[in-house]
């Protein structure tokens, strides 16, 4: 697939065609032009693939002579069996040597390809929908300056006033609700997040793990480093700065061991393993789990963690809990229950003996105590020690958590925690581990003692929380992306360009297709994305954790279906009640 025959005298070829000899008798040897680069493969008129030749070459291969220097191999050329485009990537990310993975251009240009893809095909769905026929001349109508007034909407957070920027705003959403690495497709998460609830009641435990991909050994392992894990020795090895060096220079790697460390915590740890076909589970360290739904997240540099809402079997409804609190019996369970599964309390120390404990930098780049050794016990509770001191105490910062409410300054955090001599549950449903130093974070022991990295354990005692954290962890937009863009300026730009490019094509449902891809595609240029969640995406590990599968159910049909069977409906109250579907 990579090189063929040494010495082909196509030798860089593609990678040099703008240097052709037509190109040579002109002044400069390579031009610019204003159309862009074609990503799709390269067809003759029988739909064959080939590699483009000299003039026309395959996007990849004329793009990096680096990774296919002899002009041969490639995505989407000539090859007796066809290998689509996203499995070849799959399999150039796994070679070798390495070469593909460590090429940051490469996986961004590959990514951007199968995206802008998959928003094509997307909209070439959405617009044979009778939602988008219905809207389709409202959606013409939309100008330029009607963005720009929906701009000032959006920046003032009031809802849009212009019925055809909303309706085109619909539309875009809905496309991009089926393109990988959307901000829309996370949304989905939350019709799920319902669902588990409705058939399992609602969620026990909100849980955040941050592994140390920069620090832990088996991330290094994995990017190729040399460390015996058996016999690990926290002086051999690299050092602090080759190993956080190493790791951004391979997002593979780093991807890797954060799937590979969430899958081993959600089956050996949790006792949930997903299979094909079934589900099985046995009493883990919180208990038996129903089921879970997490979302992948990056943070600014790229490491990349998960945000996990745990259903425990046999949970309460809400108005069960509700009742059930008012027994002391009850409430002394739960609290034994944070007792033993969230902690907050090195030996029952306030600041000054918390903060005398010294500090110990890449605490990750070690191994958790074996519990086949005779003092398991004692080794583990003096490491736990170490670790709450190293990565579960809370700083304020002005970067960080620090927001101004009402003119204070305060840690969005809600730090310092409250403090509290045991664990306690009160009638109304707030709770608190044990905690003497009010800034320490929670945690669980054998999470902690296992990841050797920060993550924070919460109990969900009331409905009003399971809102809450759904909306939180499926609004990723807010948190990261358009910080400093309101996306209805930048649609009004794009609209504008649309109309200019489009002066002479007549035909509406064309017209409104690009729109409707065009501005879907801009939103995704305004996007932030990491080495590593950018492999995710790629290599198909997701960027969410659920532990059932769901069957959606589409609803565009049935109102047109039960039209039809009873025509009595057609009245134009229902036509306007579902005119956005
Ligand atoms: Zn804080």
């Amino acid at each position: 697939m990579g090189a063929t025959s040494v010495g082909d005298h196509d030798i860089f070829a593609h990678a040099l065609a703008n240097l052709s000899e037509e190109r040579k008798l002109q002044s400069f040897a390579v031009k610019h032009s204003s159309t862009f680069v074609n990503e799709y493969g390269r067809q003759d008129d029988h739909g064959n693939f080939s590699d483009g030749g000299i003039e026309n070459p395959n996007h990849l291969l004329g793009a990096f002579p680096v990774l296919f220097p002899y002009g041969k191999g490639g995505l989407e050329v000539d090859r007796r069996r066809k290998v689509p485009y996203k499995s070849h990537v799959r399999w150039a990310l796994q070679y070798g040597d390495g070469r593909f993975r460590k090429d940051l251009s490469f996986i961004f240009q590959v990514f951007g390809v199968i995206q802008k893809r998959q928003m094509c095909n997307s909209a070439e769905l959405q617009i044979r929908r009778a939602s988008f026929h219905r809207n389709e001349a409202l959606i013409n109508t939309v100008t330029p300056q009607d963005l720009r007034n929906a701009s000032s909407e959006e920046h003032r957070r009031v809802p849009y006033t212009n019925q055809g920027v909303r309706v085109l705003r619909q539309h875009i959403s809905a496309v991009r609700s089926k393109v990988m690495g959307t901000d829309e497709s996370r949304t989905g998460i939350r019709s799920k997040m319902w669902g588990m609830t409705v058939m399992k009641n609602p969620p026990s435990l909100w849980i955040t793990i941050n592994p140390s991909d920069t620090n832990d050994p088996i991330a290094q392992v994995m990017a190729g480093s040399d460390i015996d894990l058996d016999k690990f020795e926290k002086t051999a090895g690299p050092d602090g700065k080759e190993r956080s060096r190493i790791i951004a220079a391979d997002p593979f790697a780093a991807a890797k061991f954060f799937h590979f460390t969430i899958t081993a915590i959600l089956e050996t740890l949790f006792g949930f393993t997903k299979r094909k076909n079934s589900i099985q589970r046995r009493p883990g360290i919180l208990g038996q789990v129903a089921g879970y739904i997490g979302t992948v997240e990056a943070q600014g540099c790229g490491t990349l963690h998960l945000h996990l809402v745990v259903w425990l079997r046999g949970a309460p409804t809400s108005a069960e809990m509700k009742e059930a609190l008012k027994s002391d019996d009850f409430r002394e369970k739960i609290s034994l229950y944070i007792d033993s599964c969230i902690q907050a309390d090195i030996d029952g120390g306030d600041a000054k003996t918390v903060l005398a404990i010294p500090k110990e930098q890449a605490i990750a780049y070690s191994r958790p105590p074996d519990p086949r050794l005779p003092n398991y016990e004692e080794t583990a509770r003096e490491m736990e020690k170490k670790l709450a001191r190293a990565v579960q105490v809370h700083t304020c910062s002005n970067e960080g958590c620090i927001v101004v409410k009402g003119g204070h300054p305060q840690c969005k955090r809600r730090a310092p925690f409250p403090l509290a001599k045991t664990a306690w549950i009160g009638e109304d449903g707030s709770w608190g581990p044990k905690r003497t130093y009010g800034y320490l974070n929670n945690w669980n022991p054998t999470l902690l003692l296992s990841t050797r990295s920060n993550h924070d354990i919460k109990l969900i005692t009331n409905g009003v929380e399971t809102k809450a954290i759904t909306w939180y962890i499926t609004q990723y937009a807010t948190k990261k992306q358009y910080r400093s863009s309101n996306t209805s300026a930048l649609l009004a730009k794009r609209v504008a360009f649309h109309r200019a490019q489009e002066k002479y094509t007549s035909d509406c449902r064309l017209l409104n297709k690009r729109l409707i891809l065009r501005c879907a595609n801009t939103l995704s240029r305004e996007q932030e994305f990491g080495g590593p969640e950018v492999i995710t995406y790629l290599m198909g590990w997701g960027d969410r954790y659920i532990s059932h599968y769901f069957v959606a159910i589409y609803f565009d049909a049935i109102p047109a279906t039960l039209k039809r069977q009873f025509p009595e409906l057609r009245s134009k109250r229902l036509d306007h009640d579902h005119s956005i579907f």
